[in-house]
């Protein structure tokens, strides 16, 4: 993690703007500024009357062909591809145009470099593919794109064991982890240090990384230890983050309870406090009705005891109706992917969104992982019913249910 080769591609970035701080026109002197400052004319003569080469690298062993493809120049990249830029030509650190593209999620580029032959897979000499490179500088679209449209394969691994979720989880970019967590990317795959990502989400303090890892993981992941025996609970309290470290340890808690509750309780872990409510209520009214019988006093109970008695009785029947009403009323459930497909209905706006189709570039963050649906503004992942609620504004454990706004 944060190698010298990641830090390499962010200086080649920024190098376009080192050259031009004041924001005056660039200056164009060869076919490498031509293809970085997308000039296609300068590009075309430097070429056509100048007669130099696009197919060479420059004194550090950099192609046009990533030039043009870190800023998304197509009809640059076009034109070298067409003039003998070999789409595969890889640098001193094996970095091909490709990279390059996904450093600034230029899709249009990487279009036209894999319709032309260029290699998804190819690795650079740290075992970096297009999908680590995407993962490590937050390219959310870009990574959808090579993964619906070629099929690049996110759980690759680099060279130290890590995925793309890792990178995204260590960077701290959430809308990717979401998208990598949407595709059932592995969550419990551990690197050479044996680090999983929420390991990483942890080291470096993401809250919100790890709280999206902790709801769409398993219990598995909070327990996994590390090459030094930590969990991620522990690596969390050596690193002194006290919040994320009440975290986890209030999401180990949960699971602890799930499992004692299930031991000691049968299946009532996962129904919160509302059948334990429910008992008080019908105990408290059998002890009220005995303890009215079996008065001492009974005969002498006049017409009002006996209406109080009976309106007393009323109220608590109610109150378990609507006690019972509220706990198991759908509080507004999204559907979720597989009923979706089971029902068919063509006509839902969630299906009418097809992530894979390229032209989708919608909100990220409206992604859910555990539903697999694209959820409509408003609604929320209840973690507690692990489903979305349109406008949910809190999960009641007393009621057992999701509250709306
Ligand atoms: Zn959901």
């Amino acid at each position: 993690m944060g190698s010298s080769s990641e830090i390499e591609v962010v200086t080649m970035g920024s190098k376009t703007q080192q050259q031009n701080p004041t924001g005056e026109l660039p200056a164009i002197t060869d076919v490498y500024s031509a293809s970085a400052y997308g000039d296609f004319q300068q590009l075309r003569s430097f070429v056509e009357h100048g007669g130099a080469s696009v197919s060479l690298p420059d004194g550090n062993g950099y192609y046009t062909l990533q030039w043009a493809s870190l800023n998304n120049f197509v009809d640059v990249a076009q034109y070298i591809i067409e003039h003998g830029g070999d789409v595969n030509a890889a640098d001193n650190i094996h970095q091909t145009a490709l990279h390059w593209a996904a450093v600034r999620g230029s899709i249009a580029v990487a279009d036209l470099l894999l319709q032309n032959g260029a290699r998804i897979e190819a690795a650079d000499v740290n075992g970096y593919r297009a999908v680590h490179v995407a993962a490590q500088y937050g390219q959310t679209g870009f990574l959808n794109h090579i993964i619906a449209t070629y099929g690049a394969d996110y759980n690759a691994l680099d060279k130290e064991g890590t995925s793309p979720l890792h990178w995204a989880a260590y960077k701290g970019f959430t809308d990717t982890i979401r998208l990598l967590l949407f595709r059932d990317a592995c969550q419990n795959r551990q690197d050479n240090k044996g680090y999983t990502p929420l390991h990483w989400a942890v080291v470096r303090e993401n809250i919100e990384a790890c709280t999206l890892l902790v709801h769409t993981g398993t219990k598995e992941e909070l327990f996994l230890k590390d090459s030094a025996g930590f969990t991620p609970f522990q690596l969390a309290s050596d690193k002194g983050h006290r919040q994320l470290a009440l975290f986890l340890s209030k999401a180990m808690r949960t699971h602890r309870n799930r499992v004692v509750d299930k031991i000691i309780r049968g299946n009532l872990g996962d129904k919160g406090c509302a059948p334990i409510l429910f008992c008080i209520i019908v105990v408290l009214m059998i002890l009220f009705t005995i303890s009215v019988i079996a008065a001492p006093n009974l005969p002498k109970v006049t017409a009002m005891v006996g209406l109080w008695g009976w309106i007393s009785l009323s109220f608590g029947f109610c109150s378990l109706i609507m006690f019972y009403r509220c706990s198991s009323k759908d509080p507004g459930y999204v559907k979720r992917a597989d009923e979706l497909d089971r029902n068919h209905d063509a006509n839902d706006p969630l299906m009418s969104i097809d992530l894979n189709s390229s032209s989708w570039t919608g909100n990220w963050s409206q992604l859910c992982p555990t539903c697999k649906i694209i959820r409509p503004v408003r609604s929320k992942h209840c973690p507690t019913c692990k489903r979305c609620v349109e406008q949910f504004d809190h999960h009641c454990p007393w009621i057992s249910n999701c509250v709306e706004e």
